[in-house]
């Protein structure tokens, strides 16, 4: 019923698995039964060249798939206004995820303290404002969703982290920017990484998002063969928010 999934890296992506290709993404797909995913390297890995761009979407058009293939990319914020890609690159793309706590990349702005939740609960929102707020912001992915590999707690100490970070989210605040969101025709992204990391602080979030009618992204943030059968994974969390088509996000055509 789910059948896509529009956050994957490919091979390009420094951090993803070498043999991650391309053709190689959409043949398990299409073999998966999975009707529209979407590619969506880092935008680093293009090293601002146009030419580099050209022949991953030319790569696309080759595989000659049975399967709907869009072709994003994945940019942060930097700090309000400021994002890791300009509007001219990012023109050559199908649409924009933007992350906003890719705190492990370089001149990404950072909170005070990474051991006070109620201090990455102000800087999350304010990240997050800041995405939303960003006209080159097709969809923000992974908002309030905090990475095991910046924390450094373990898996229970992140579970609580996160749980009490969440409750120092000023609520009319996040409010205020989903409607933002909904009038803008932004996706939020829902990742299986949520599962992974056991953040169950994001289910009241996401419930939040459908009340203001936030459509939602599901993507697998894929970086390895293994990482695309994780959306299954988000099948039961579908279910308990009550998940329909109608309450998903899907790149322009
Ligand atoms: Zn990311
Ligand atoms: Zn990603």
């Amino acid at each position: 019923m789910f059948s896509c999934d529009y956050h994957i890296h490919t091979q390009l992506s420094g951090c993803a698995d070498n043999e991650f290709s391309i053709e190689k993404i959409i043949q398990i797909q299409q073999e998966r039964g999975i009707e529209a995913i979407g590619i969506t390297d880092h935008d680093y890995s293009y090293q601002s060249k146009v030419k580099r761009i050209q022949a991953a979407r030319e790569a696309i058009k080759e595989a000659d798939p049975s399967i709907e293939v869009h072709f994003g990319v994945e940019s942060q914020m930097l700090e309000y206004q400021v994002t890791s890609i300009n509007i001219r690159l990012a023109s050559y793309f199908d649409y924009v995820l933007m992350a906003p706590n890719h705190y492990h990349l370089r001149g990404v702005a950072q909170p005070r303290s990474f051991r006070d939740p109620r201090r990455v609960a102000l800087h999350e929102i304010y990240m997050f404002e800041a995405a939303i707020a960003c006209p080159i912001t097709d969809a923000v992915v992974h908002p309030f969703l905090l990475s095991p590999d910046v924390f450094q707690f373990s898996t229970d100490e992140l579970t609580a982290f996160a749980q009490e970070m969440m409750r120092n989210i000023e609520q009319k605040r996040l409010i205020y920017q989903l409607d933002l969101a909904s009038q803008r025709g932004l996706g939020i992204e829902i990742s299986p990484k949520m599962a992974r990391y056991n953040q169950h602080h994001l289910i009241e979030f996401y419930q939040l998002c459908l009340e203001r009618d936030v459509k939602l992204l599901i993507g697998s943030d894929a970086h390895n063969a293994k990482q695309l059968e994780e959306l299954s994974l988000l099948t039961p969390i579908l279910e308990e928010l009550g998940i329909t088509d109608e309450h998903l996000w899907h790149p322009r055509a």
